[in-house]
């Protein structure tokens, strides 16, 4: 199938067994982001964990002092 990249507007031909392409036919997602774009945006979600504002393993310290 062709999928257009909500962000770069580049149009992309994917296979229609891959897991974007069933995710797109069964409506789990709405939007396809090609690979330059995820990966930049992933890179831009890396550099928000490292600044600290993500607390993910504030749960597993919890846990933690009651296994102590
Ligand atoms: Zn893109």
């Amino acid at each position: 199938m062709r999928v257009k990249c909500v962000i770069c507007d580049t149009i992309e031909r994917i296979d229609n067994d891959c897991p974007e392409a069933k995710k797109l036919q069964n409506r789990l997602i709405h939007t396809y982001m090609c690979d330059t774009c995820s990966k930049r945006i992933g890179e831009n979600t890396i550099k928000r964990h490292k600044t600290g504002r993500f607390k993910l393993f504030r749960k597993y310290e919890v846990y933690d002092q009651y296994l102590d």
